[in-house]
């Protein structure tokens, strides 16, 4: 019998219920330390970024990196960028 992959059945199941959910099926690398603030930034003030708000620079960074406490990291940047 063919199986089709996990990933496959969670986006039909999260279609079929309405929901948006990130299915990470991709490498998420934690950066150091001191190259946080700069990814924050780039999500954030980029051209492309557009200065988003703190949920959505969250999930663009998100489908990239993962450290602890960067949703906090992430609303005290966005909190203090007043461009
Ligand atoms: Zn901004």
């Amino acid at each position: 019998m063919y199986r089709l992959p996990i990933e496959t059945h969670l986006e039909e199941l999260a279609t079929s219920l309405h929901l948006n959910i990130t299915i990470c099926t991709g490498e998420v690398t934690t950066p150091n330390e001191e190259d946080r603030p700069n990814i924050i930034r780039e999500a954030h003030d980029s051209a492309v970024a557009g200065h988003k708000g703190m949920i959505k620079t969250y999930h663009r960074i998100r489908e990239i990196y993962y450290w602890p406490n960067m949703m906090e990291e992430i609303r005290r940047y966005v909190k203090t960028c007043h461009d």
